[in-house]
């Protein structure tokens, strides 16, 4: 394997082998851990009872410098043989699912298949953590410092806060960022997409819907908004899109609406033309608050940020995208490349120039779904892909990599 990667590190491997061939009978286990998992509730911004957890986890593994942050990252480190440049791997905790969604997992008899919600992400992005603390627990020191982190707020409005505060502490002594997804086996993400969020707000006079006829809607006046901005025509190349994902406002049916939002996704592979979205956009509301402006109608409209996920990249030709690649080609895994540019975790510490990739662990499907489902069978393979590409980045720091 070392040798594919054009790095002469076989006696760095020869450590993580024996553990990674174990791993490969322990699929029941593994299984377990992702359900174990899934049973805890973690809603973005609410994600105590896993970040406890975890914590817990890493304390009977007896790692150095466990520490729980405002922000409900966990951490843990594996000193190296040299401290720094150090090597960041993590998995959010957070799901999409509020806390009083019903967690019961099936078990299919015959495909093996396991449904749950947020049972592959990220229970199985997770577990894949957990596994490598408990081998990087029992081997030699690596060869650099390998901090272990189980960050919060990936999700949605969570807006990558947990991964923000996590690469704030440690930047000064990283050196690249591995980010585990639960699905996705054989996806490496090298390129974090743009995207920006934001919340528009209308509001009007409104008033009874028979008796105050003719005065100005909220409702209206947002959804006429809405008309426009679908009507924006976005390039395929590079590759940009728009979604109103929720629109809501008004009182009761027989009232003129005194207020109502929507929430806009616009997301783009290019920064530029990310930026001229956003412009357009801007530029929409504005046209619509002059003309009620001149019309006297009392409708205001205001714009809110309520997401922004810095765009970042290194290139396909960068050492830890082929090493990647190569630690996939020796496990058998077939590489998934229509999907290497993606918004997660990663886009921080890329957008930051750290070098940095998103693996997936193991398949699955309907992910945001109550139906999320995973196929537990595949995942020992992920986690050995895991293994390898651990012990050789953190080789590779020490080449000055
Ligand atoms: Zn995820």
């Amino acid at each position: 394997m070392a040798e594919s990667m054009g790095l002469d590190r076989l006696s760095e491997f020869a450590a993580i082998r024996a553990a990674a061939e174990k791993i490969a009978g322990e699929s029941e286990r593994l299984a377990a851990l992702c359900i174990e998992i899934q049973q805890i509730p973690a809603p973005t911004g609410a994600e105590e009872k896993r970040a406890d957890w975890v914590q817990a986890r890493f304390r009977q593994l007896g790692l150095a410098d466990i520490d729980q942050d405002a922000a409900l990252n966990v951490y843990a480190r594996i000193p190296g043989r040299q401290p720094t440049p150090a090597l960041l791997v993590s998995a959010h905790t957070d799901t999409v699912f509020p806390a009083a969604t019903d967690l019961t997992v099936r078990v299919d008899p015959e495909s093996r298949r396991i449904a749950g919600p947020s049972i592959g992400d990220n229970s199985a992005g997770l577990a894949g953590l957990m596994a490598l603390a408990e081998v990087l627990a029992g081997l030699e020191q690596p060869p650099v410092d390998i901090w272990l982190v189980a960050n919060s707020n990936e999700e949605g409005l969570g807006d990558l806060k947990g991964i923000r505060a996590a690469v704030d502490r440690l930047e000064d002594s990283l050196g690249a960022v591995l980010v585990l997804e639960g699905m996705g086996l054989g996806r490496i993400v090298h390129a974090g997409l743009g995207v920006r969020r934001y919340r528009i707000h209308a509001s009007a006079p409104g008033g009874h819907s028979w008796g105050d006829f003719g005065s100005a809607s909220a409702i209206h006046s947002l959804a006429a908004l809405v008309t426009d901005i679908t009507r924006l025509n976005v390039p395929q190349q590079p590759r940009t899109s728009y979604n109103i994902g929720k629109f809501k406002g008004g009182t009761s049916v027989n009232t003129i609406a005194q207020h109502a939002s929507l929430e806009l996704d616009l997301r783009s592979v290019a920064p530029e033309t990310l930026a001229q979205l956003v412009e357009q956009v801007q530029h929409l509301v504005q046209r619509h608050q002059r003309h009620h402006t001149k019309a006297q109608s009392g409708v205001a409209f205001s714009v809110e940020t309520i997401g922004d996920r810095p765009a970042g990249q290194i290139p396909e030709s960068h050492p830890l995208m082929q090493a990647a690649s190569a630690v996939l080609a020796q496990l058998g895994i077939p590489e998934q490349m229509d999907v290497r540019i993606s918004s997660t975790d990663a886009n921080i510490p890329l957008s930051r120039g750290i070098p940095s990739v998103c693996i997936g662990l193991t398949e699955g499907g309907d992910a945001h779904r109550l139906s999320e489902w995973i196929d537990p069978r595949p995942l020992a393979k992920g986690i050995q892909q895991l293994l390898y590409l651990t012990w050789w980045t953190a080789a590779w720091l020490t080449t000055g990599g």
